[in-house]
């Protein structure tokens, strides 16, 4: 029997482990930390019986994946959460740009721009299952549906700061600005508006919702179906070369996945192939988060209703604000007012809270592996939209980005994208090649093993959606077909 082992438990590496375990591999996972789930865990952070989500929070790629579309996770009691308005960002004059399913509420909140936004996005709309089939797979590929895929790219190829040109008001500039800072990277560069354009399009197609109990749930699903296919997973188990595998595989195994970093993937496996080797040598990683999670009594006091509806807001300020915050980061430098992303799960999930304290998630944007403390800023940035905000705190929980990698190896320097998201890596990571999936072989002899790197650094990216897991698993099935 072909045999596998996925190093790491994150989304992408049990889509992996489950691609290969339903195809007949014997699979076994080894998993560094003491839980499974990667960016997919949830903690009590704060206080006890407050859910806070350690990661990922919002999951508009984790319900728009085909691949956990096909896996039926809601059978195995993954619950998505809507909130009513998916994104909200606050301006100081007091206005907010909303983005949600419910695309009246975006235009009422955008005035004289909502024909134009609406005009920007309804293509990619009205073919939603088409795009997301197009782009959650490396880019270069034969398109099935090359006209929805050409329409979207023509925008997505362009900066974020022209994209947020076409519009008249600073509502609707700072709201597509502030999705594109999702990618942690200058917004005046090409293919910079790529990640606002694909977030804003999901936020009005399937929205961004939040996984009841928090995003742990999605682990908990994607482990009970792994074990229904026979997939074993070991946790507390680092993996730091080939010797360590063999261990829990009784042998080195057929296939080896890596949900890891390309520089883990260099430490376990010195013997790459030359060229895969200095290749991912080349690779680069990015800003950081800084993660702050809070407890309050009740609610925020946001200066504007309607971000009281949101589960997600972008504090940020205006679009120019965000550039030069952006920009600066990217520089190294900290920003006094950085970007900060907030979420208000508990709004749509109240099993999160307890006693009338609700959970708050907030992390902001920082430079990669930036050693200081950024809680008072985070803290001024929702102050600021949100006055009289100080005075429900009841605790906090800082994260800098020496504990995300502690807590998760693959954000190096605190990168929670694994890899810088400039254009190049937007669209060949983690190397230019037709199947960025595969290694090569590596070790010799009776020893030697085909590798594959299945984490967010491969197609398409950061995210919880597991399509970087399920490509890799392919790639590995097709080599053992031949
Ligand atoms: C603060 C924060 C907020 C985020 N917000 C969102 C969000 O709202 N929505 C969203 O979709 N995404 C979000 N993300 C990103 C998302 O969590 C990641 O893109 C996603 O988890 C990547 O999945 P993965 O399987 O590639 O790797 P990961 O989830 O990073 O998992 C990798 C796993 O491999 C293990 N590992 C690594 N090296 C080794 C080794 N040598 N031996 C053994 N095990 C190893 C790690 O311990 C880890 O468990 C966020 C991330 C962070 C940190």
């Amino acid at each position: 029997m072909t045999t596998a082992v996925v190093v790491g438990s994150g989304p992408n590496g049990l889509a992996a482990a489950i691609r290969l375990a339903t195809s007949g591999v014997r699979v076994v996972v080894l998993e560094a930390q003491e839980r499974p789930g990667g960016g997919t865990r949830t903690s009590e952070l704060t206080l006890p019986g407050l859910l806070h989500d350690d990661c990922a929070a919002f999951h508009p790629t984790g319900v728009a994946s085909p691949y956990f579309r096909s896996l039926e996770l809601e059978r195995h009691g993954l619950r998505w959460l809507w909130p009513e308005v998916d994104l909200a960002h606050p301006l100081d004059d007091g206005r907010a740009g909303l983005a949600a399913r419910d695309l009246g509420l975006t235009d009422t909140s955008l005035g004289a721009d909502a024909r134009r936004w609406r005009r920007l996005f309804a293509p990619a709309l009205r073919n939603f299952d088409d795009l997301i089939g197009e782009v959650f797979q490396p880019v270069a590929h034969l398109p099935r549906h090359p006209i929805t895929l050409g329409r979207f790219g023509l925008n997505a190829m362009q900066p974020a700061t022209l994209l947020a040109r076409r519009f008249s008001d600073e509502p609707a500039k700072a709201l597509l600005t502030g999705v594109a800072a999702h990618a942690f990277s200058r917004l005046d560069t090409p293919f910079s508006g790529s990640v606002g354009m694909m977030l804003t399009t999901t936020a009005h197609a399937v929205g961004w919702p939040v996984a009841e109990g928090g995003s742990e749930s999605i682990t908990r699903a994607l482990l009970a179906v792994l074990a229904a296919h026979g997939g074993v997973v070991h946790t507390g188990v680092r993996v730091d070369s080939l010797a360590d595998v063999a261990a829990y595989a009784d042998g080195v195994p057929d296939i080896l996945m890596l949900d890891t970093s390309p520089t883990a993937a260099l430490r376990i496996l010195p013997t790459l192939p030359g060229g895969i080797r200095r290749a991912l040598g080349r690779y680069r990683y990015g800003p950081a988060a800084y993660k702050l999670d809070i407890a309050i009594e009740g609610d925020i006091p946001w200066r504007n209703p309607d971000c009281a509806r949101a589960g997600t807001l972008h504090l940020g300020g205006t679009a120019e604000e965000m550039v030069a915050t952006e920009g600066r980061v990217v520089r190294g430098e900290m920003p006094e007012r950085p970007f900060v992303l907030l979420g208000q799960q508990y709004l749509v999930d109240p099993s999160r809270s307890a006693g009338g304290v609700n959970p708050i998630y907030a992390y902001a944007h920082v430079p990669h592996g930036y050693a200081g403390d950024a809680t008072e800023a985070i803290l001024s940035q929702i102050e600021r939209f949100a006055p009289g905000f100080r005075e429900r705190l009841v605790a906090v929980a800082p994260r800098d980005p020496a504990g995300l990698e502690q807590h998760n190896e693959n954000y190096v320097g605190g990168d929670i994208a694994t890899g810088a998201n400039h254009a190049r890596q937007i669209l060949f990571r983690p190397r230019i090649a037709l199947d960025p999936y595969t290694l090569g072989s590596a070790g010799s002899g009776a020893d030697r093993v085909r590798a594959y790197l299945c984490s967010s650094a491969t197609p398409p990216g950061a995210g919880v959606h597991g399509m970087g897991g399920f490509h890799a698993a392919n790639s590995a099935l097709r080599h053992l077909r031949r």
